[in-house]
């Protein structure tokens, strides 16, 4: 059978699984990444998770297709419940999906934590989410690491134990980010901060409710954030 092709993103998540780690990859969808870690004898047993039936089916059909069934355990289960005690995971990995929706899947599946010791997350929106909640649950970022295909940028964020406490800037554009500032870095907060500006002149004129007010002073506190990190 051949072997998996994987797109960069996916790529650089497996990267940051160690050699020889009980992974499980929720939101698996045609559970790529598992495959791919089992093929490349990264690790030897990975749990699939997919909460939604058709993604599930092709989990299935996929592992089945590479010969791996005694290796990857394909689950239907929302979020951290495709875990089981027994099967030791280490290392959960969570990628494709709003970092709001990851982050509440990391709360609501807490109690499935408990020998996991590597978080690798890839948020398409909002990352700040998931190191607030890192945050308040005693992880903190070991690494992180943006990149661009396809015209989009992507960022991968990989939570370890331990108690950091991060600042606004540090919670809004990564604290590894920031100080590496790198070029696709720059580019999306250039691209962000236009668009904070522009929500802000657009409701320059509107009604000045509570909301608007409080809306206003937390784009213009954000515009400021981004401004003093890029020095623009
Ligand atoms: N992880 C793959 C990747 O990065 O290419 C697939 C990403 S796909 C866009 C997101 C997948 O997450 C979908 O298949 C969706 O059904 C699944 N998903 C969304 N919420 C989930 C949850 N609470 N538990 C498990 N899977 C979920």
């Amino acid at each position: 059978m051949l072997n998996i092709q994987l797109s960069e993103r996916l790529h650089k998540v497996a990267s940051f699984v160690r050699e020889g780690a009980i992974v499980a990859d929720i939101g698996s969808d045609h559970a790529y990444l598992p495959v791919y870690l089992v093929q490349q004898g990264k690790v030897e047993k990975a749990i699939a998770g997919e909460v939604v039936v058709g993604p599930f089916e092709s989990a299935v059909k996929n592992v089945k297709r590479h010969g791996l069934t005694s290796s990857i355990t394909v689950r239907l289960a929302s979020g951290l419940a495709a875990i089981e005690e027994s099967d030791g995971v280490d290392t959960v990995t969570i990628a494709g999906m709003g970092g709001s929706l990851i982050a509440s899947i990391l709360e609501e599946g807490k109690h499935s934590l408990g020998k996991v010791r590597r978080i690798i997350t890839q948020p398409n929106i909002h990352a700040q989410a998931i190191r607030e909640w890192a945050t308040i649950n005693g992880w903190m970022l070991s690494n992180e690491h943006i990149l661009k295909e396809d015209g989009k940028i992507y960022e991968i964020l990989v939570l370890e134990r331990g108690q950091v406490v991060y600042d606004e800037r540090a919670l809004l554009l990564g604290p590894i980010l920031m100080k590496e500032k790198s070029p696709i870095f720059l580019e999306k907060w250039t691209n962000e901060c236009a668009q904070l500006k522009d929500v802000l002149r657009s409701i320059e004129e509107a009604i000045e409710t509570a909301e608007i007010i409080k809306k206003k002073e937390q784009l213009m506190r954000r515009i400021r954030i981004v401004g003093e990190v890029l020095k623009l």
